[in-house]
This record gives C-alpha cells, structure tokens and sequence, in this order.
C-alpha cells in the first residue's frame, strides 16, 4: 500500500493506491462526511461491474445510498448529463455534508468533479477510478469539466476530491485498448521525470509492478501540480506530446487513435524536434519508440506537418507569436522550451 498526500489549493486530500483498497471504500469514506447519504455516479459499463459491490458496503456502514447511471463514454460528458445529475441529487436530498462519488473512469470523474464543485456551490467527493488513465491521471490534481460544441474540456472548475482511492484490482475487467490507452500516459511520466520506471515497462505491467508504476505517476503528478496547482506553469509538463497529439486526434475527429495512442506520436514527434533543435540528448527518440513499440502503440503521426500545425495553433494552449513546446532534455527530463510560431512550422516540416 502506498498513500501518497497532495497539499491541494483548496484543502489537502490523501491518494491510497492499493490492491483491494475497493472493498474498504465505507471505512475510508465514514471519517470524511458529516452526513449519510451518498450518491455513486458511474457509466453504464462500469455500474454491472463494480456499484453493487460499492453500494452494498456503503450501506452495510450506515450510509443511505443513490445510484446515477449515464451512457458510457465521452459523449456523455455534457452539460446536458450535469444538468440530469443536479436534478437526481436536488430529488433525492443530498447536502452539502453529503458525499458523491466518482466510480469510473476520466469521463465519470470529470464530470462527478465538476457537478460536485458547483451542486450547492460544492459538496465533498470522491475518485474511485477504474481506468489507467483515470487511475495514474485525471483522479488526482482537481480538474473538473465537461465538453461542449464549441470545444473539449471547455467548461469545468478546479476543485480537489476529499479522497483518491486507487485499486489496480479493478484493471483486471479494463478493456485491453483503454489499457494501452493508459500506458501511453505512464510512459509520458517516465519521460518527462522518472527514467528509472522504464524497468518496469520491460513487459506487460501486472500485480506488484502495475501497482508501483500506478505509486510512481500518481507522486509526479502530485509533486506537478502542488507546484502549479492552477495550471500557470510547470504543470505545462504534463502535456509532453500532447500539443501535436491533440492535434492528431482533432484531425481525425476523435475517431482515428486514442487518446494514449496520439499522445505516443506526438511524444515521438516532440522528441525529434527536440533533437533537430539540440535541446534533446541524441538517442533519446529511438529509446522512447522501442518502448512504445514494445506495449503496442504507435509511433508516427498520420496527418502531414502542415495539416499538424494548422490544428495545434488552435489548441487553446498555445499564445500567438510563440508557443511553449515541452521537450526532453533527455529521457527522464522535461523542459518548457518556447520557440516562435514560424519555427515550429519549419520544423515540422523537417521533422515528422
Ligand atoms: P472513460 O471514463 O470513458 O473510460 C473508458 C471506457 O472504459 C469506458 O467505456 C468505461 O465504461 C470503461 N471502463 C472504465 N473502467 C472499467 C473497468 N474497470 N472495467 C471495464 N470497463 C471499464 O475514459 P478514460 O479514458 O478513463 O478517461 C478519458 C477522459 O478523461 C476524457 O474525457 C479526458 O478529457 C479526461 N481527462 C481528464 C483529466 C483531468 O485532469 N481531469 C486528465 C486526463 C484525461
Ligand atoms: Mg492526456
């Protein structure tokens, strides 16, 4: 077991990462609220999985329980969902001295987050999340939101979960894609800080070794976003390949790879521009793609530099003029490089 503490802007939180932690979920949630009721929201492939289990337990430690189901999946995260979720938690009474709780992955924690910062200006919650993603990801640090017409993630507030309850045991019924998906987190975090968890990723993680890679990412992201809880500065390092991921994954309309899958690319890409430009160590491209090819993800980008480029600048992370590219200094090793919109044009061009 490992629990990892996050100071959080707003009030400080613990993470516990543990197989089997699942089953004590009551225990951990008795000291944390004041009131007895407790609404579980989850997707509609997780609730067969995992709600009756939770429900049963919450209830066998005296708590009244509520169950809200949403069709899985990112078209769910709306408004319209939040709207349905404020409705069910105004009928069935819960209070500011109740609790939510997320049990899902990142759609279901993104949305639990954000409904709990803004249902009666903020009720406590809690992150179970069942994904890799979710787990190594969107569960710690308190970004909440949902998507709209008009843009991914566009809508949302920060505000921290009173509690993160992380079980690797729950991966065991992920599909193998969303695994993978996952894993091409967990090798953005060894790249950007922690060469040495590549000897975890020699093989397929499982048992002991999954659980400590989980320990080891779930640390970084805290030590990130303790540093830059809203998002202002270092935190940007989080986002290693993401700038042309996202790129990749618009162009394909969200339809072509996963989420994991662009970031690997765009990992791959960012490591070759890094090293045209002499900040990245030589070498340090061919180490990142022997390691995504051995977990199965992809190592190329499939739309052209131009296409690429037209589609990041419109990423709402980057300034006009010049944009903030993340780049390796060497495996193990980011940095926040800047470099003028026409530069990363031509590199681009030379590059992919
Ligand atoms: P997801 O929540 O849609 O889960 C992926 C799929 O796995 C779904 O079909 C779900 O039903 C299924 N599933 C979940 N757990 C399962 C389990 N244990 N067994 C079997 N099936 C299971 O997606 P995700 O990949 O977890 O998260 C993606 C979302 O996270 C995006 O909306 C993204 O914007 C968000 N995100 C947020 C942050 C943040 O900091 N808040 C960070 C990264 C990503
Ligand atoms: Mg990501």
């Amino acid at each position: 077991m490992t629990t990892i503490s996050c100071a959080g802007f707003d009030h400080p939180y613990e993470i516990i990462i543990e197989s089997g932690c699942f089953a004590r979920v009551a225990h951990t949630a008795l000291p944390l609220v004041s009131g007895r009721r407790v609404a579980v929201v989850t997707d509609s492939n997780v609730a067969g999985l995992y709600a009756g289990g939770l429900l049963a337990g919450l209830e066998a430690a005296g708590f009244q329980t509520h169950l809200f189901v949403f069709p899985a999946g990112e078209q769910s995260k709306t408004l319209d969902t939040i709207g349905q979720l404020y409705r069910f938690l105004s009928e069935n009474g819960l209070t500011r001295s109740d609790l939510l709780c997320a049990l899902g992955g990142g759609v279901t924690g993104d949305m639990t987050g954000f409904a709990s910062a803004t249902y009666l200006r903020g009720i406590p919650y809690v992150q179970i999340p069942t994904t890799l993603l979710s787990q190594v990801d969107s569960s710690v640090g308190g970004k909440t939101g949902v998507d709209t017409p008009f843009g991914k993630n566009l809508v949302g507030a920060f505000h921290n979960p009173v509690a993160v309850l992380i079980d690797p045991e729950l991966l065991t019924t992920l599909p193998r894609v969303f695994f993978e998906d996952g894993l091409g987190e967990v090798i953005k975090y060894a790249a950007i800080r922690d060469a040495a968890m590549e000897q975890l990723l020699l093989e397929r993680p499982h048992g002991e070794a999954l659980e400590a890679l989980i320990a080891r990412c779930v640390a970084i992201k805290r030590d990130v976003v303790e540093a830059d809880p809203l998002d202002t500065g270092l935190r940007g390092i989080l986002n290693f390949g993401h700038t042309l991921g996202h790129a990749e994954e618009k162009l394909s309309n969200f339809s072509g790879y996963t989420h994991g899958q662009a970031v690997a690319a765009g990992m791959v890409a960012a490591a070759a521009i890094g090293e045209r430009l002499g900040v990245t160590e030589a070498g340090t491209r061919a180490q990142l793609v022997r390691l995504l090819e051995r977990h199965n993800l992809p190592t190329a980008l499939t739309h052209s530099a131009d296409e690429l480029f037209e589609a990041a600048l419109h990423d709402k992370k980057n300034l006009s003029g010049s944009l903030s590219l993340i780049l390796l200094r060497r495996f193990g090793e980011a940095v926040i490089h800047p470099i003028p919109v026409e530069d990363f044009h031509s590199l681009l061009r030379q590059c992919l």
